[in-house]
């Protein structure tokens, strides 16, 4: 190894100068060598990282440590499987959602085009139950998940009551856990919203702390629920407002009236 300080000063190197172009080239090498090791992280293969994570940069003649990009979409998916939506993301794709009907094209439609929406967009379908409405929400949220957006799945119905249990102190931790994820994470489908015939203060409020979060960050949110905008309206009107205002005043959300069979025009 030579040191050609002189050709690049135009001085005489001291011992300190050689001594320290020394120390870098070896923390190049070790840098490079701990960039070269193979981790054995789950869920995605990373280039970048190796699957270790992390990955190593030098700053200020130190290595620094930095953690890699893809782990939002690590924890995204470790999420999912937990939450037993892994599976349904396999099946419920957009290619076997079934088009039996012209509103089931113009939902498909809809759903498709809401991948190329600007973000912070609001997808929103609601009424008639069996019409699919969960199965195209699901093959949107994969459509995100595959274009390395993090994600987060909320069933409404069965979290709101683990989350509404989490109200004293000692469980603030563990109602953090789950709630602000759903405040932060780039994308998210709320399965099943409003639920319950009457919903309860709580659960309103609730439904209010994740909406208004999402709506003031521009942040990418997908909603399926069995009541329509109008019922949702009756319910809260601050959530209706920020719902619809995000949909882009209705292009993006999706009114089945209860009894599609009879009238199976969208509103
Ligand atoms: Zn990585």
């Amino acid at each position: 190894m030579t040191f050609d300080i002189e050709g690049l000063t135009g001085h005489t190197p001291t011992p300190e100068e050689i001594e320290k172009t020394k120390s870098m080239d070896l923390l190049q090498m070790q840098i490079k060598a701990d960039n070269e090791a193979q981790g054995y992280l789950k869920y995605y293969d990373c280039l970048k990282c190796k699957n270790k994570g992390v990955y190593y940069i030098e700053k200020d003649g130190k290595e620094l440590t930095v953690d890699c990009e893809c782990m939002p979409l690590r924890n995204s998916i470790e999420a999912l499987e937990k939450s037993g939506l892994s599976s349904a993301l396999k099946k419920m794709t957009f290619d076997n959602y079934t088009c039996g009907s012209e509103w089931q094209v113009q939902i498909k439609e809809k759903a498709m085009s809401f991948l190329t929406a600007p973000e912070g967009c609001f997808f929103f379908i609601g009424g008639q139950s069996g019409a699919g409405k969960t199965h195209i929400c699901t093959a949107l949220l994969k459509g995100f998940l595959d274009n390395k957006k993090s994600i987060r799945y909320f069933k409404w119905a069965d979290d709101l009551n683990k989350v509404l249990s989490l109200s004293s102190s000692e469980s603030r931790a563990e109602r953090a856990e789950i709630i602000e994820p759903l405040k932060k994470t780039d994308v998210i489908y709320i399965d099943d919203f409003f639920r319950s015939k009457i919903p309860s203060q709580a659960e309103i409020k609730l439904a209010f702390e994740i909406i208004n979060a999402r709506y003031t960050q521009d942040l990418t949110t997908i909603i399926s629920s069995e009541k329509t905008t109008k019922e949702i309206k009756m319910i809260d009107e601050a959530i209706f407002s920020r719902i619809f205002e995000r949909t882009n005043k209705g292009e993006y959300y999706i009114d089945l009236p209860h009894n599609p069979d009879k009238n199976q025009r969208l509103n």
